[in-house]
């Protein structure tokens, strides 16, 4: 779908989209929310993952919103008062990795061993530096140690054992691996066969200055193989960040991420393609992820404020805050289920 049939015949996306739902995907829910911010602003997803709504109470679905509300404002008030948006991008993180609600740091869910191994990454989208790490252990904030990568050494990915030798010359917190774990991950665990559970937390942010930033934290699948490694330290599959396209967090099964280089597809088709950031993930998500059968979604910005949220998984636990353009008020949003 070109750009200019999205933009003078808008009317017919709808039909598009319920045509798409009935003949391409019957499986697969459809959810996009566009935005456009002027200044700072922030999204923010908790993984895709089985979000069913039977599933989810209405005490615990507020656990969410709350959760959500608190790092959405703890971000947009640090890009508010000028700060990095990396230092944003990272404080949100590790404030998603410490909350057991989501599959990141604790609360991340088991391998095939009953052991939890993390993986992160962050982008920087002025200068295109990129930090990650996989297979960890024994971090706490497999985010920090990514910023880490970035900043203070020659590499972009570290993993497992040589990712933990390196975090012992930085200033990050060591745990035992039982930390990550929950009550409730034990119990998915357990049953974990008829729960291919996955979650993930991302955030994406612009700044005060105009740059936008990407970082993607994951306990990766329930049940994976032991030494699995998904899309979200892969740069260009579950993060990337570009001021010429836009920062993108991903969430969602990630071996079709890497094979579609989502994060990066997504900024192509904007930097290349000439397409709008909502149109490059629609086509991305909707058209080539759909055909394929690969469940999940994406957060993005770019730095002329545009914004979009898009998934074709049955829920995204997801937020946004920032000045909207259209009325120049401060708005603040999250959402589960599919819209
Ligand atoms: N993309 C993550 C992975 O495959 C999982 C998720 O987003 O839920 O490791």
């Amino acid at each position: 779908m070109s750009s200019n049939f999205s933009r003078s015949n808008s009317y017919l996306k709808p039909i598009f989209l319920f045509i798409s739902v009935l003949f391409v995907s019957g499986l697969y829910a459809q959810g996009q929310r566009n935005f456009h911010f002027e200044g700072p602003a922030i999204l923010i997803h908790g993984g895709a993952g089985t979000i069913k709504r039977e599933y989810l109470s209405e005490e615990k679905a507020a656990e969410y919103h709350e959760a959500l509300n608190a790092v959405l404002t703890l971000g947009y008030d640090g890009l508010a008062k000028g700060s990095n948006g990396m230092d944003v991008v990272v404080a949100c993180l590790t404030a998603l990795e410490n909350d057991p609600h989501f599959n990141a740091g604790k609360g991340a869910v088991f391998n095939d061993q009953g052991i939890v191994e993390l993986d992160a990454s962050v982008m920087n989208g002025k200068s295109l530096q990129a930090g990650a790490v996989a297979g960890l252990q024994h971090i706490k904030n497999p985010a920090q140690l990514a910023r880490r990568v970035m900043d203070s050494t020659a590499h972009v990915l570290l993993m497992s054992d040589g990712a933990e030798e390196f975090a012992k010359t930085q200033k990050v917190e060591f745990v035992d691996n039982e930390y990550f774990l929950t009550p409730r991950r034990k119990e998915q665990y357990e049953r974990w066969e008829a729960n291919k559970k996955n979650g993930t937390v991302g955030v994406v942010v612009l700044d005060a200055e105009g740059n936008v930033y990407a970082g993607t934290s994951t306990g990766g699948m329930m049940g994976k193989k032991y030494g699995r490694v998904g899309d979200v330290p892969i740069i260009g599959a579950g993060t990337y960040a570009d001021n010429e396209g836009a920062a993108v967090s991903c969430t969602g099964h990630g071996e079709y991420y890497i094979r579609n280089n989502v994060a990066f597809q997504i900024n192509a088709r904007m930097k290349w393609g000439g397409k709008l950031l909502d149109e490059a993930a629609y086509i991305t998500i909707f058209d080539v992820l759909n055909a394929q059968e690969g469940n999940g979604g994406m957060i993005g910005i770019s730095p002329d404020g545009s914004a979009t949220w898009t998934f074709n998984s049955a829920g995204m636990y997801r937020g946004a805050k920032g000045v909207e353009s259209h009325t120049g008020k401060l708005m603040s949003t999250t959402a589960i289920f599919e819209e």
